[in-house]
């Protein structure tokens, strides 16, 4: 596999074209091609230069082969990395702008029960150049580029795990935020974690504030370990303790993600279970329904019981709210992204 020049940020661009003996304006023309989502090829620069860099780097890394559109208007896309793999990634239309939901990893180790993107364990972590790509090109797509964005919020939400791929994920936030780059600021993009405990206080240092997005969907360790295996290394304790740190340190509000399973986490000892861990924090609960996995029996709950659940926790004096599921006829909801695959 050749090397990924989108993995490169300004100045280690700047580096590369002088080590190439080439004048410095050239990375900059270079920088803009990319972050308008062109391919190397694509990019006017001489011929011979781009020829030499194209005989080490990847002209188009990630490449879109199949797009999905659903009736709420959410698109899917299976990307082609260049060694082969392909991941899926979503694009949502609000109105307040337009949030793509990016893929960390090819697969995912974390093996949580009832998600879709672990089922063939993890294949291989993503560099942060491909994650990136997955943005500049949806970006590009719709008519965005770097001053005029298309793409106006990125979520980590898409396969993998974002703190299993700590270090790519880390050049990804800092290159996406980049001013002189896509520049979508460290505010609109949120990061989900199933909650890796040292990698969370290592993300608070790191002093790039994202919104921090906890996968709980329960309220006990025991309960937790049915379906989180991640639940067995890192108590709930602990995750809300590195939470309040992150807080400390970045001043940003933390989520909780909490997918309702039928029969295993909405009743009220749940709701009581949820009131008692996070009352009082600066926090917010997002509850989902389940979107059933075929592979998988654990089965979601009707809309009426979501908005009972709802209600025991506003009750309780939680900030919560039930999230409208979007991109389910097209396989694009939450856990619904899988390798190989796309189904509409
Ligand atoms: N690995 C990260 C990023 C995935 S984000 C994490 O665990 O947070 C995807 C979100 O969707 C997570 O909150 C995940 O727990 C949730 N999810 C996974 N499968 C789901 C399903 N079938 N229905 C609803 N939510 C699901």
């Amino acid at each position: 596999m050749k090397k990924i020049l989108q993995d490169l940020g300004l100045t280690e661009l700047e580096n590369l074209i002088s080590s190439l003996g080439e004048k410095p304006f050239r990375a900059k023309q270079l920088y803009t091609g990319l972050m308008q989502g062109k391919k190397i090829s694509q990019i006017n620069i001489p011929s011979a230069l781009r020829g030499k860099i194209l005989e080490e780097y990847e002209d188009e890394p990630v490449k879109i082969i199949k797009t999905l559109t659903s009736s709420d208007g959410t698109e899917k896309y299976l990307f082609a990395l260049s060694d082969g793999n392909v991941i899926e990634g979503v694009l949502m239309k609000y109105k307040y702008g337009n949030t793509q939901c990016v893929s960390t990893q090819v697969g995912c180790r974390m093996g949580c029960k009832f998600c879709a993107s672990t089922l063939q364990g993890l294949i291989r972590n993503l560099t942060s150049g491909e994650i990136l790509s997955q943005i500049l090109t949806v970006n590009a797509l719709h008519g965005g580029d770097a001053k005029t964005r298309a793409v106006t919020n990125v979520v980590l939400m898409g396969s993998g795990e974002p703190l299993d791929n700590y270090d790519e994920v880390l050049k990804f936030l800092k290159n996406v935020s980049a001013p002189d780059g896509v520049n979508i600021s460290a505010r609109n993009i949120s990061l989900s974690t199933c909650g890796l405990v040292p990698k969370i206080y290592a993300l608070a240092d790191a002093q790039i504030p994202v919104n921090l997005t906890i996968s709980l969907h329960q309220t006990t360790d025991e309960g937790r370990a049915r379906t989180m295996p991640v639940a067995k290394k890192y108590s709930i304790a602990e995750i809300l303790k590195a939470c309040e740190y992150y807080f400390g340190k970045t001043g940003r509000r933390y989520i909780f993600e909490y997918s309702l399973i039928r029969g295993e986490n909405c009743d009220k000892e749940h709701a009581d279970g949820l009131i008692s861990l996070l009352k009082g924090k600066p926090c917010h609960v997002n509850l989902i329904r389940l979107n059933e996995v075929e592979e998988r029996d654990l089965k979601t709950v009707t809309e009426k019981e979501a908005y009972r659940f709802l209600g025991l926790l506003e009750k309780g004096g939680l900030s919560a709210t039930l999230r409208r599921r979007i991109g389910v006829d097209i396989g694009g909801a939450c856990g619904q992204l899988r390798i190989n695959y796309l189904k509409g």
